[in-house]
């Protein structure tokens, strides 16, 4: 579904990313983990093109994404093409960035709407059956401020499948919960990778990242510096900052 290939990145003099490759096929659930400042939301960001990246390729699909310009000029050469790609790869972020002024049901179905020009009557059928999955299905009408942060959470992953995207892309998408609100989220990313969804999950939660993954991918200083199986990753890693990061984070 999206495959990068040596991607380099920089803000300015400081290079973020040093040539990074990363891949999920249809189905697969690819983690990200790292220490703070490693360059994982950076990653995810420049892959749905929410950042412009200085080199290096990023296919959606197998079909390239086309770009103008060269170096810290690079920009996507075609519109239509970024908005296609940003509308199947949806992201979910650590602060779920509901709308404050619209209930629950209007946040799932805007972007279908307004974006997609779908059918009104059609997406809200679509939404009530996406919050009523993720569990708060009787909040439709509900302003984001009255509920609790894992349901939010949950809102804003109902909100990110309405769009009925090829890959979810999740940047720590629990680690603004409370322990046993955290859950509540955990246990709806269980269910989508147990449904053959493909995503990519930058998480600190190693537990999480250990039971969905099919591929771990453990990111230094802008470079990949171990990866695997997940099995490999947290059972027998090589790197000794892999070791490190992990004795850590337990
Ligand atoms: P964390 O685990 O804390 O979320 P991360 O691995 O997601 O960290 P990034 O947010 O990708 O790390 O940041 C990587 C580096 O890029 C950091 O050194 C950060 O300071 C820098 N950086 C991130 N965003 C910007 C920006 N908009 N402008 C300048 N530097 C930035
Ligand atoms: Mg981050």
């Amino acid at each position: 579904v999206i495959e990068i290939k040596n991607l380099h990145k920089s803000y300015g003099d400081l290079e973020v990313l040093k040539g990074v490759d990363i891949s999920a096929k249809r189905g697969d659930v690819v983690s990200l983990i790292g220490s703070s400042g490693s360059g994982k939301s950076t990653l995810l960001r420049c892959a749905n093109l929410l950042e412009d990246s200085q080199s290096g390729e990023i296919l959606f699909e197998g079909e390239p994404i086309r770009w103008k310009g060269t170096g810290l000029n690079r920009r996507p050469a075609d519109r239509a093409q970024v908005t296609r790609i940003r509308t199947n790869l949806s992201m979910v972020f650590q602060q779920f960035n509901l709308w404050a002024h619209m209930t629950i049901l209007q946040n799932v179905m805007e972007a279908p709407v307004t974006v997609l020009g779908e059918d009104k009557a059609e997406v809200e059928t679509r939404a009530r059956a996406l919050l009523a999955k993720v569990g708060i299905g009787d909040k439709c009408d509900v302003y984001p401020a009255q509920m609790s942060g894992g349901q939010q959470q949950r809102a804003a992953i109902a909100r990110a499948l309405a769009m009925q995207p090829k890959a979810l892309l999740f940047d720590e998408p629990t680690s603004a919960l409370d322990p046993e609100l955290e859950q509540e989220v955990v246990k709806v990313i269980k269910d989508l990778a147990a449904e053959g969804r493909t995503m990519i999950i930058v998480t600190h939660d190693m537990r999480l990242a250990n039971d969905v993954s099919d591929h771990v991918v453990f990111l230094h200083k802008g470079l990949i510096e171990e990866e695997g199986p997940p099995e490999a990753v947290f059972n027998t890693p090589k790197s000794e900052r892999l070791q490190q990061f992990l004795s850590a984070t337990v």
